[in-house]
């Protein structure tokens, strides 16, 4: 039995979604597990994952409100299928949990897909929507975007909208996980400033995302504030392989107030601060392909 009517459950969704999104941004797109179990809306304590399981179902809601990927590995998105998130049905729990998930489709309520990332940190992917029950398979396809929703038979999809589907996961599933995984390995500063604040820092990539070699791995970006991340793009600031920041010349002789003085001439000659695992720092060739970038403009 459930104690909320449903426009009222989905009021609620809304504002723990929002209020998730806040969480999100302030770490620069993670949430760890203790947030997530100690998260809570009107003083009241509503977590937002269950401990030891794959699924959250809070007892006096009609559906699920959140469910966790599996813990691969850090890329491997085995579970994604042309925009739809595949989720296999709980194998050593009571039914119930199922039947939860499968009362989410029809009035197609939002909910959390917690990206597993490294231990005890997820990047929450909202809103998602289940879509579809497949009951031979054991699967339920979860939409990761509001405009896949109403699809008709999303398990055969035509090639145009196969192509638009693979955007909407590069887009909603993949761009956050690396942004969170680049933040999260400069442990929420900015690689040139220091600056410490979730919500004013980029992913910024080193080879363009278009390059060939432009991998979506953690080596191939930098953790930029907005100004750094600008001033990278537009080649007025470049990073040696040597890791060693240098502003362009005519930027260094102007004269402006205290955000070209301190903000860009002083970080000329300074070192990048590095993530603490050396599997993470940038690529010096990644570095110097992008250096030669600056030094040509
Ligand atoms: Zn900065």
């Amino acid at each position: 039995m459930t104690n909320l009517s449903l426009s009222d459950e989905l009021v609620l969704r809304e504002r723990i979604l929002e209020r998730l999104a806040h969480l999100r941004d302030q770490s620069g797109g993670t949430v760890t597990r203790a947030q997530l179990a100690n998260f809570e809306i009107d003083g009241q304590r509503l977590p937002l994952i269950d401990q030891g399981r794959g699924i959250r179902n809070p007892r006096d809601f009609h559906a699920t409100l959140s469910i966790l990927s599996k813990q691969d590995g850090q890329y491997d998105d085995r579970q994604v299928d042309q925009g739809y998130y595949v989720y296999a049905y709980q194998r050593d729990s009571a039914e119930g949990d199922n039947r939860k998930l499968r009362a989410a489709i029809a009035p197609s309520l939002p909910m959390i897909l917690l990206r597993w990332l490294e231990a005890g940190v997820f990047v929450p992917i909202f809103p998602v929507y289940a879509v579809a029950d497949d009951p031979t398979a054991r699967i339920f396809l979860i939409a990761l975007d509001e405009s896949l929703r109403f699809i008709p038979d999303p398990q055969n999809l035509k090639e145009q909208v196969k192509q638009y589907a693979e955007q909407v996961t590069r887009r909603r599933l993949h761009q956050p996980v690396f942004r969170a995984s680049v933040i999260r390995a400069y442990e929420t500063r900015c690689a040139v400033c220091h600056l410490h604040h979730g919500e004013l820092l980029d992913a910024a990539h080193i080879m363009p995302d278009s390059h060939e070699a432009g991998v979506p791995h953690v080596s191939n970006g930098l953790s930029l504030c907005k100004i750094h991340h600008a001033a990278y793009d537009q080649n007025l600031m470049g990073i040696r392989p040597d890791n060693v920041v240098e502003i362009n010349r005519e930027l260094l002789e102007e004269r402006d107030g205290p955000m070209l003085k301190y903000g860009l001439q002083r970080m000329h000659g300074s070192t990048i601060t590095l993530p603490r695992r050396k599997l993470e720092h940038p690529d010096p060739e990644a570095l110097a392909w992008r250096y030669n970038q600056f030094q040509a403009s």
